[in-house]
């Protein structure tokens, strides 16, 4: 059971309880893109044993008749074992993707684990013929060069503002500077890339959602939002009544409490008065 508050952000412990959450959404006009919690494994064991329950969650969700992709980060999967260790794992789960038609999203880590992540993103969205996507990080010195060399990809990218504390030399570290690079990354998505290479804007700001939306008003090109269970969940709805097309992130399983705290950590003011709250 997820205790209250933490079960905001968190669909459960089970894949059921997450595939029932997102069939919910569905209802909503809301997509789901679900995600077994779960990253840095240094042992192919425990990769191989998530390899296989997102095989299952991929035939779940396809059983289910949910509208879900799923999303799953490279060292959950085996990148910090081995460059062909995690290849042979994504491997497995975009293909069995592609047999249930359930997209597969690969999440982005540090910056050491970048161009393994994207070389095997666009080797796979070409081999398959799209049906993966895989996140670019606005606060990354590198990105503009890798949205130019992924622009005719047949895949999506997710463009994020970056998670990850980085080395300052290679990064943008203030705020308003990552904010800037995030807006020219986008009017780069939006003005540049081909059909084939679809565009997501995971970020939760106001600004940047009002961005987005100009920038389709401007150049015609087709994109979804992505926001996180939890987070701005009445926006979410919003934009989906609006006729955007709308996707939650929605993480679920046994390791879900460094993912719950890292939600706090952002929130604090809002979130520890209900935590207060609920613990008297
Ligand atoms: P911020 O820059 O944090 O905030 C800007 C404004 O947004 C705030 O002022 C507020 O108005 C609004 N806002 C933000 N958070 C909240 C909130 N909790 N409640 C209410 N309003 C809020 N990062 C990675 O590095 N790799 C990934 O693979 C990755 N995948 C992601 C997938 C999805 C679907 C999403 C949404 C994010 C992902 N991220 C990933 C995280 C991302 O990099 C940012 O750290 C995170 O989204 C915060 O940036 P932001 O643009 O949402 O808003």
């Amino acid at each position: 059971m997820i205790p209250p508050i933490a079960d905001r952000f968190v669909a459960g412990e089970t894949a059921e309880e997450a595939i029932d959450h997102a069939t919910a959404l569905n209802r909503k006009n809301v997509k789901a893109i679900v995600n077994l919690l779960g990253e840095h494994y240094h042992e192919a064991a425990p990769a191989a044993e998530d390899r296989d329950r997102y095989l299952q969650l991929i035939r779940d969700v396809d059983a289910s008749g949910a509208d879900a992709a799923v999303s799953v980060k490279p060292s959950q999967i085996g990148i910090d074992v081995g460059e062909e260790t995690f290849r042979e794992n994504l491997r497995d789960i975009i293909s069995i993707g592609d047999s249930r038609d359930v997209f597969v999203w690969v999440d982005m880590e540090d910056h050491e684990t970048t161009d393994i992540t994207l070389d095997a993103y666009e080797d796979f969205a070409r081999q398959f013929e799209g049906g993966v996507g895989v996140c670019l990080q606005s606060n990354l010195e590198r990105t503009r060069e890798d949205l130019e060399r992924v622009a005719d990809v047949p895949g999506k990218i997710r463009l994020v503002k970056g998670a990850y504390d980085e080395p300052k030399d290679i990064s943008y570290k203030r705020k308003e500077k990552v904010n800037e690079m995030y807006r020219r990354d986008l009017e780069f998505m939006f003005a540049e890339f081909e059909a084939q290479a679809g565009i997501a804007v995971g970020s939760h700001d106001p600004k940047m959602i009002d961005y987005a939306i100009e920038l389709h008003d401007e150049y015609g090109t087709d994109f979804e939002f992505q926001m996180l269970m939890g987070v701005r969940d009445d926006e979410q709805e919003r934009l989906a009544r609006e006729g955007y097309e709308v996707y939650q992130y929605i993480p679920y399983g046994g390791k879900w409490f460094s993912y719950f705290y890292r939600r706090i950590r952002e929130r604090k003011e809002t979130l520890l008065f209900e935590v207060r709250a609920v613990i008297g």
